[in-house]
């Protein structure tokens, strides 16, 4: 097959990795760096062009979208579909769950276990929004946040009106959640590939640290999970539309909960914990499934 890499850096460890699996299964790769495509959008017969040349030929492509660069990246996703080239995740899937409040939305309408999650736009509400979600300690969240950034505990009800003060004196959009102080700076990162959880590790966040991300000097290991927190996972994920996702739990007294869904799930904190091989799992599930056309939405919505 003819695979194309969407990701601006062929030296991170991820787009290496799949570089790497999908030349040892015989497949033909290229990166492509998607801020420098360029399309034409009122072509009948829809076309993205690089470095004066269009691209062709391709089977199925593995987007690999920085949060910086959604808006851009997502579009050049949707033209690919629109060529009907296979994207292993979707355009619209992508945009969803960079959301948090849109992917909150609708896993909660599914039923998936959530922490309590308050949002809201006017300031005179603020006293009545930190008690929806049972007052401090919460969690303020920005809703385009990644890699821990943008997050903050607010241990008392003085320090989450602060907070949430200057989130909207910045005409930033947040929620506000209940702190789930069980799961003890932990949580579960479940890598999904269709409908299986393929990988699991339990990240603790560093001492004195309630983020437990690896970009925040959180630590790795490999964890068995309940079958519980399994469907969970997988549910998740086909409800965002995400054919490979991380999906981010919080082991909380009511149950598992998910914190969010990660449309480019980072492979090295997976592959060193769990000693398994993620990236060719990937390219393997492509062979199966990326047949051109297979595209579910077409580049719509
Ligand atoms: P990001 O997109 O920045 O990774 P997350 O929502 O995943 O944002 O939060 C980052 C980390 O903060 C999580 O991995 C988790 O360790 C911690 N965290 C987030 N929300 C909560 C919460 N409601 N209760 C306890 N810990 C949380
Ligand atoms: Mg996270």
């Amino acid at each position: 097959m003819k695979i194309g890499i969407l990701s601006r850096n062929r030296k991170l460890y991820s787009t290496a990795k799949l570089v790497a699996a999908a030349e040892e299964r015989g497949h033909e790769v290229r990166v492509i760096n998607p801020v420098r495509c360029y399309m034409n959008i009122a072509s009948f017969n829809p076309g993205i062009h690089y470095d004066g040349k269009q691209l062709t030929g391709f089977d199925a492509i593995i987007p690999r979208i920085g949060a910086s660069i959604t808006f851009y990246g997502t579009a050049v996703v949707r033209q690919f579909e629109m060529m009907g080239v296979f994207s292993l995740n979707e355009s619209v899937a992508i945009s969803r769950s960079r959301d948090k409040l849109r992917s909150l939305q609708l896993l909660s309408r599914k039923g998936i276990g959530l922490p309590v999650t308050g949002f809201a736009s006017s300031p005179a509400d603020t006293e009545d929004l930190l008690d929806l979600v049972g007052g401090a300690p919460v969690v303020v969240k920005l809703l385009e946040g990644t890699q821990g950034k943008g997050i903050v505990l607010a241990e008392t009800r003085k320090a989450a009106e602060s907070v949430v003060e200057a989130f909207r004196n910045l005409d930033a959009n947040f929620l506000v959640q209940e702190f789930i102080k069980e799961a003890g700076g932990a949580d579960i990162r479940c890598l999904v590939i269709g409908e299986k959880v393929v990988a699991a590790m339990k990240r603790q966040a560093q001492q004195g640290e309630f983020r437990s991300n690896l970009h925040r000097g959180g630590s790795a290991k490999v964890i068995k999970i309940t079958p519980e927190e399994r469907s969970t996972a997988t549910r998740a994920a086909r409800i965002m539309g995400l054919r490979v996702a991380g999906v981010d739990i919080l082991r909380s007294n009511h149950g598992p909960v998910v914190m969010e869904v990660n449309s480019s799930p980072g492979l090295e904190g997976i592959e060193q914990a769990t000693g398994k091989d993620v990236a060719s799992m990937i390219i393997e599930y492509i062979e199966k499934n990326g047949k051109a056309g297979r595209t579910r939405t077409r580049g719509s919505g």
